[in-house]
């Protein structure tokens, strides 16, 4: 343990982010400060939003070039001076794209071991809950009602959709590809799913939800945002988690329109949210999470991908839809 292996963001995308944005550099491990803690990652979790984060100000402060990349890790305490927290301890720690980082043992929270691991950054962590919160507490579905979710086959977006069915609703997935779209009917229970690179998704969306759409859990913004408006039944809930369509484009693309008059004469509710908001109520969340998991009624896909030297290769291809669930990289 003598090098720390980092990637540094070496310059701000100009367009599509390409593996030139990134370099693989090496630094001395740091020394935890009193209070502090050392810690080696494990999984380090790829997030649509690490690419929004290089926009500008988000819920976080912009990123800036020469800076190792921000992420989440999961990691494991490796040295403490910090009570309660001891080595070999799990931690969720937002050290960025590096192998051993320092934070303060009072932001972090020992997390359970549990098999396999990886579920505390998937189903357990940031990604179910922001599936849980979002659709449950801003959504409010109802039994019998008509959810339709976009990115369907991706981290959030494939637990949103299986959460809507435990709920009773029905669902409808919007992903990229005759195959994916295929996937979430057949292995994630999804009623249907619309191929939104087939174009007409605003068709297609009338087609699959007859009655229109009561909750739409929008994580892609732009034209599906568009297309699902149009289709919103009165009184529908737009639940705005993301908006990845526009994280990758310079420029944004534009759209959606309509939104203003439609919002009105539907009466309809589009509220954002950031999962942080709803941490007070998580332990609840994560047991109802667990007792779904458990009973095999929730199922957890991941795309997990070797070594920390791959995670530019890894963002760039989750922008472009490579991933079926929650992605994120093992580092050795
Ligand atoms: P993800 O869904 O696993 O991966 C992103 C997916 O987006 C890709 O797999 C791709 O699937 C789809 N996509 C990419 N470009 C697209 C486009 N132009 N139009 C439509 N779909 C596109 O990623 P994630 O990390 O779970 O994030 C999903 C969303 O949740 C993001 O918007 C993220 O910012 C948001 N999020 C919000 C919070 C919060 O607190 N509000 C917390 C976590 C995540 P296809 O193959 O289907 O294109």
């Amino acid at each position: 343990m003598t090098t720390n292996r980092q990637i540094i963001l070496a310059e701000m995308p100009q367009g599509r982010l390409t593996p030139a944005s990134f370099r693989l550099a090496e630094a001395p491990v740091p020394a935890p400060a009193d209070g502090e803690v050392l810690v080696k990652a494990r999984y380090i979790s790829l997030d649509a939003a690490n690419r929004a984060w290089m926009q500008g100000v988000t819920y976080r402060s912009a990123l800036q070039a020469g800076q190792v990349m921000a992420g989440g890790s999961l990691a494991e305490v490796v040295e403490s001076r910090s009570p309660g927290l001891a080595p070999g301890d799990l931690v969720f720690a937002d050290i960025g794209w590096q192998e051993y980082g320092t934070a303060p043992g009072k932001h972090l929270a020992r997390l359970p071991a549990m098999a396999p691991l990886t579920y505390l950054l998937s189903v357990y962590g940031v990604t179910g809950l922001t599936a849980y919160f979002g659709l449950l507490e801003v959504g409010k579905p109802k039994a019998g009602e008509t959810v339709v979710v976009s990115a369907a086959a991706g981290a959030v977006g494939s637990l949103v959709g299986q959460i809507a069915k435990l709920k009773g609703c029905r669902v409808v997935g919007i992903a990229g590809g005759a195959q994916k779209c295929a996937w979430i009917k057949d292995a994630l229970g999804f009623d249907e799913a619309v191929d939104y690179k087939a174009g007409g998704v605003r068709r297609a969306l009338r087609e699959a939800c007859p009655d229109g759409v009561s909750v739409y859990f929008d994580n892609v913004g732009g034209d599906v945002f568009e297309a699902a408006l149009f289709n919103m039944a009165n009184h529908g809930r737009i639940v705005c988690c993301g908006a990845v369509s526009a994280y990758d484009d310079v420029p944004p693309p534009h759209g959606p329109r309509g939104v203003p008059g439609l919002i009105v004469t539907k009466r309809l509710r589009v509220e954002g949210f950031v999962v942080m908001d709803f941490y007070a109520a998580r332990d609840a969340a994560l047991a109802e999470l667990h007792g779904w998991v458990e009973s095999g009624q929730l199922k957890v896909v991941e795309d997990v991908i070797d070594g920390l030297e791959n995670l530019p290769v890894a963002l760039i291809g989750l922008l472009a839809g490579e991933n079926r669930g929650k992605r994120m990289v093992k580092v050795d």
